[in-house]
């Protein structure tokens, strides 16, 4: 989110600089699955999720766990969660969320004709392969609405997915092909726009984490890195799963629990797999990314920690087999293994927009499980906050002040 804000900003002729606490060689934008969803309309928060995330709670291996605790951040999280998983807010949030991906989706496809922005922008959209009965009918069911909503959504038999791709065993029901939706290589786009910033002077000052905020009744005065004090008009806070205990240093509230997910990449050089796929009971995605494969799923709701959860590594690597018995990755060793924390607000929706009591201070952060899909147009979006112009999609439904 920081990187494309400057990357718009430093566009329009704005100076910028970025305050990172790390030295950017890695974040959560770089490890993900790389995909573009706009098939994602359905946020984190709906029906099912209850059921079926207790149900997951009691399996070591399972690919949804909260961490049972006392921590008030959490319990006041999963009450606005428990609050938004129903069918009213899904249907609430689907043409926002579908209208933000499908920004994103044409913004990434301008960015990949720049020079230097080779980021392996791939549209052959995304495979949700399912096992059962079950399954099949929910994801026809979604391929229906999406289609509603302007997607290119279809189901297909177990011999047309065999079709696409000839060499990769099948032992799934069938697949929704959704054809909206892309990938690409998340470390090399994040290179790619380091690079862009640094040389059209864009200010990148690594390991200074922002530790003070100064403000006014209604503004924002200054940021510090420990004593050194930063100046600006405006503000944005960008900071992915640290954003509230930085919104915390000028007391407002930005809620976000940091979902763990792990990632690890296996060479695949027969290409047997050429298009990403989703599998739907076992919660695990695959893409496809210059030779290899990257698996990745689990989602850990607990504080953040550096711990890695093999027996969740072991069940993405066990499932993948069932899926395609031709495909046997091995468990990879714990120092190959990835993990970022995706900043997951209770509602499954970001926060895009200005704050109401800072008038420079915007957020641009909360987007779960859709962070890389979404990140071009949040950045075009924060651009056109801070000019006050009009956006180039409604964005009330992103408000940071709806908690
Ligand atoms: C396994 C996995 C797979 C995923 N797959 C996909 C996918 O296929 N498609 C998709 O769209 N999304 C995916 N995601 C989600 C996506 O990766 C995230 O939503 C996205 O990376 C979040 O970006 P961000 O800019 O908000 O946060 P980050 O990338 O985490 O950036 C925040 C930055 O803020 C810095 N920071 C924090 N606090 C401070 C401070 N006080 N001072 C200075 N700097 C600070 C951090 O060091 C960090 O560099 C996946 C995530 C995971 C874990």
């Amino acid at each position: 989110m920081g990187l494309s804000s400057a990357y718009y900003l430093v566009k329009a002729g704005y100076e910028v600089t970025i305050l990172e606490k790390g030295d950017l060689a890695d974040n959560c934008s770089y490890g993900n699955a790389g995909m573009i969803v706009p098939s994602h309309f359905v946020p984190l928060a709906a029906p099912g999720m209850i059921s079926q995330g207790i149900r997951w709670m009691f399996s070591s291996k399972s690919p949804f766990y909260v961490k049972p605790s006392l921590n008030p951040d959490l319990i006041s999280w999963g009450i606005k969660f428990l609050k938004n998983a129903n069918d009213k807010h899904v249907a609430y949030s689907a043409k926002p969320l579908t209208e933000l991906s499908l920004l994103s989706k044409s913004l990434y496809k301008d960015l990949a004709q720049e020079p230097g922005f080779n980021f392996e922008l791939t549209e052959k959209g995304i495979l949700m392969f399912y096992k059962t009965e079950k399954a099949g009918e929910e994801e026809s069911h979604l391929a229906e609405q999406g289609r509603q909503l302007g997607l290119d959504m279809e189901v297909l038999t177990v011999a047309q997915c065999k079709a696409l791709q000839p060499n990769l065993e099948l032992d799934v029901l069938g697949a929704v092909h959704y054809r909206s939706d892309a990938h690409l290589s998340p470390q090399v786009l994040m290179r790619a726009l380091l690079k862009y910033l640094a040389d059209n002077g864009v200010n990148i000052v690594r390991n200074h984490e922002v530790t003070k905020i100064e403000s006014s009744a209604s503004a924002i005065i200054a940021v510090y890195t420990g004593a050194q004090k930063w100046e600006a008009d405006d503000y944005i806070i960008a900071g992915g799963s640290w954003s509230p205990s930085i919104a915390k240093l000028v007391n407002i509230k930005a809620p976000l629990m940091p979902g763990k997910g792990y990632s690890f990449m296996v060479e695949e050089p027969g290409k047997r797999m050429h298009i990403p796929a989703l599998l739907a009971e076992a919660r695990v995605a695959i893409t496809p990314m210059n030779g290899s494969l990257r698996y990745g799923g689990t989602m850990e709701l607990d504080k953040i920690n550096s711990r890695v959860n093999m027996n969740r590594v072991k069940g993405i690597v066990e499932s993948i087999p069932q899926y395609f018995p031709n495909l046997h990755p091995e468990v990879p060793a714990e120092k190959d293994i990835w993990f970022g924390f995706r900043p997951s607000s209770p509602d499954g929706l970001p926060y895009i927009g200005r704050n109401d009591k800072y008038e420079n201070l915007i957020l641009a952060t909360g987007h779960g499980m859709m962070g890389l899909s979404l990140g071009m147009a949040t950045g075009l979006l924060v651009r056109e906050i801070i000019e006050e112009a009009k956006t180039t999609i409604d964005i009330s439904a992103f408000s940071p002040n709806r908690f």
